[in-house]
């Protein structure tokens, strides 16, 4: 067969030999829509028909490959019964028995008192070896067409083993050559292979299931680079030239004395690295990692204000209306006594006003806006926008941040805003496009949430203790287990507990969910944070980043099942005011000692890094919070906890090296990796 073309690789598999229509759309259904897709899906195991077995060594239930002399052929008369081969070889006998087989065919493969290799499924019968209809039966001298690895390939319906696996040889054993993206120097040093031989390892060698294998390490690590040089020509294209911001902090200085409070030092230091950029003649485009409750929102409040003071206007957006308006409300309680026109844009704002917002905008009477996703929408303009922030932003990838970017417009500073502490390979990830603050400390005079953690079969004592603190005026979380990634799962059993609940404290509970649509979950938070309701029974679906000052108490169920970035995500919610938060651990009896271990990190610690660090080890990375929807996902075969030596390799590598992403070397590799899209989009 010849060579297959280099660009088929990225044709849809229907270009492939015997894949008609309804065969790739069977594969599509198993995500494989080009041919690279093939590549890129490995065996998950293999069968071994390399090593010849001795009869008496043979396992029941495995494919084996035996070498062995035909004895006798049995061709009973009677329907019904099977064709039977005898052989044997030094050890022992096997029984080779077929159905449907003509005469003819199987004494012609079966030669009296010829050597020959057999290889299928070894089963066990009337207490002799057998192989029902064998998958090879051939001479010595054809040896390398039955001895060899056999990768097989998870199915789906439509598609058995064999004609996938046709498809997929045709593929791997037809590659071109393809030009290296690495010197040779590089690849030699860490051991890689080259990528064609890499594809064939992986797919031909038992390296595809290993995640540290070499082969698989390379295809890693090429997936990682893919991802880092979309971020750095992603930097590339946004930190362009702007015209400087001037400003002498007045309106800050004046906020700041006005507060209850003075700014935690990494506080400082941070609104210090923002100033600067805002200072600088290039685009600021910068995230601010702080844990809950650690004052990000102040610190893009004060940074609004330099950028006011220096004649722009500012845009401030939150993921929900909720924490849109109490931004909203904040903000204007914090610039009450100056001119500062600020407004308030959601999906919900009337026509008439919208109207008269974006006209504003445009004419520059609005100074600052505050508002959901509405604010970026296409017919919204501004006369000079100076800085967008987006707050509580995990859930925005790398493409709509490049869109944000280009929205704004030149002179437009993007700032970020992360509550998710998150481990350094994951931060290099989804972040290396951006200069990156930590706050690191949270404000001293905050109480430490107190963690405690009770068996579930305890349950009713806690009705007492809730009494307690309801007469207290307090307001309590319960946060519903979480059984298995379903949201009608998670439902009925939070359901089930508002009833309980409900019968206890009645009239004063309510009851959130993911099966909500977006405008009924913020009806329940609104009644909560207005006090009508005293307990709120939820999912995991309470918004990250909303105050609810007076609620101190979150009871967590089946807490184990939550990761420990969560559970302290979770625990978060409360203790956000004066009073002291108390976080109770639910668990199910016989923990593990590894569950064990996280129950004592968390009491022990309230350091949102320290935990996600420890998080990512107990657990490994995919259950850190945010995942799900931040951009790691398209991370297929890198791991950011097994593979953090291959980040750490890529991110050298890049700063080392100066890349053009745009060199064609390059774009086989992007196409592998879907990145090309990304890369080209415009940004100017
Ligand atoms: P987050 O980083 O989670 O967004 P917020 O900005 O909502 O945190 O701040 C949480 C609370 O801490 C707010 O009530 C805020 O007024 C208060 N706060 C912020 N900075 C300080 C500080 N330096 N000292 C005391 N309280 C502070
Ligand atoms: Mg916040």
């Amino acid at each position: 067969m010849n060579l297959i073309k280099k660009d088929i690789i990225f044709s849809d598999v229907s270009k492939l030999k015997g894949v008609g229509k309804q065969l790739s759309k069977y594969l599509k259904n198993r995500k494989i829509e080009k041919v690279k897709d093939i590549l890129l899906n490995l065996p998950y195991s293999e069968t071994d028909r390399s090593t010849i077995v001795a009869l008496k060594k043979l396992e029941i239930g495995k494919i084996q490959t035996i070498r062995v002399l035909v004895k006798k052929l049995n061709f009973p008369r009677i329907r019904n019964l099977p064709n039977k081969i005898i052989c044997e070889d030094e050890t022992g006998k096997i029984e080779i028995i077929y159905f449907n087989s003509r005469e003819g065919y199987l004494r012609k493969i079966f030669p009296i008192n010829e050597w020959i290799l057999i290889s299928g499924k070894i089963s066990y019968f009337n207490k002799k070896y057998q192989i029902t209809n064998p998958d090879y039966v051939t001479t010595l001298d054809k040896e390398k067409y039955v001895k060899k690895i056999i990768p097989k390939y998870t199915l789906t319906k439509g598609i058995n083993e064999k004609k996938y696996r046709l498809i997929s040889e045709q593929v791997i054993e037809n590659l071109p050559d393809i030009k290296e993206w690495y010197e040779d120097d590089f690849l030699k040093k860490n051991n890689f292979l080259n990528w064609k031989e890499n594809i064939i390892a992986l797919h031909k060698t038992k390296d595809g299931q290993n995640s540290l294998s070499k082969s698989y390490k390379r295809l890693a690590f090429d997936e990682i680079y893919a991802n880092f040089l979309v971020l750095s020509e992603n930097r590339r294209k946004i930190k362009k030239k702007k015209e400087n911001k001037s400003f002498k902090s007045v309106i800050s200085n004046m906020i700041l004395k006005s507060l209850p409070f003075e700014l935690t030092k990494s506080q400082k230091n941070v609104l210090n690295e923002i100033n600067l950029d805002l200072k600088s003649d290039t685009r600021m485009f910068r995230v601010v990692q702080g844990d809950v409750g650690s004052g990000k929102t102040i610190v893009s409040l004060l940074s609004i204000a330099n950028v006011i003071e220096s004649k722009y206007q500012c845009a401030l957006m939150a993921p929900t209306e909720i924490l849109a308006k109490q931004h909203f409300d904040l903000t204007k309680k914090i610039f009450f006594n100056t001119k500062i026109k600020i407004e308030f844009l959601t999906g919900k704002t009337d026509l008439k006003k919208k109207g008269e917002i974006i006209k504003d905008l445009k004419n520059g009477n609005i100074d600052i806006i505050i508002g959901t996703h509405s604010l970026f929408q296409k017919k919204i303009d501004f006369k000079n926008l100076g800085l967008a922030i987006i707050d509580e932003q995990h859930k925005f990838g790398v493409k709509q941040r490049s869109e944000l970017a280009k929205k704004g417009g030149n002179s437009c500073d993007v700032l970020l805003m992360s509550a998710t502490p998150i481990p350094r390979t994951m931060m290099m990830s989804l972040y290396g496009d951006m200069d990156i603050s930590k706050i690191l400390e949270k404000p001293s005079k905050r109480k430490k949430i107190i963690t405690l953690s009770k068996p579930e079969k305890k349950i009713d004592e806690l009705w007492s203790f809730i009494n307690k603190h309801l007469n207290l005026d307090n307001q309590v979380f319960w946060v519903c287990p979480l059984i298995k990634e379903s949201s009608f799962l998670d439902y009925s059993s939070a359901k089930k507990k508002f009833d309980i609940i409900n019968k206890k404290f009645p009239n004063k509970v309510g009851l959130i969910h993911g099966a909500l649509d977006k405008a009924e979950k913020e009806k329940v938070l609104k009644k909560f944070l207005k006090k009508e309701i005293s307990i709120l029974v939820s999912t995991t679906v309470i918004e990250v980043g909303i105050d609810f000052p007076n609620a101190n108490l979150i009871i967590i169920e089946n807490a184990n099942k939550f990761g420990l970035a969560q559970l302290h995500q979770l625990r978060g919610r409360v203790g956000r005011g004066e009073k002291q938060g108390i976080c109770i651990l639910l668990f199910k009896d016989g923990l593990s000692k590894n569950a064990i271990k996280r129950i004592k990190t968390l009491k022990k610690s309230d350091d949102g890094f320290y935990i996600a660090e420890e998080d990512m080890r107990l657990r490994g990375f995919g259950d850190i919070i945010g995942y799900q929807q931040s951009g790691i996902k398209n991370f297929k075969f890198a791991n950011p906890v097994i593979h953090e030596d291959l980040f750490l390799l890529a991110e050298r590598y890049i700063k080392k090296n100066s890349i053009d992403v745009n060199e064609s070397k390059y774009t086989f590799l992007l196409k592998l990796f879907d990145k090309a899209e990304i890369i080209n989009q415009n940004i100017d």
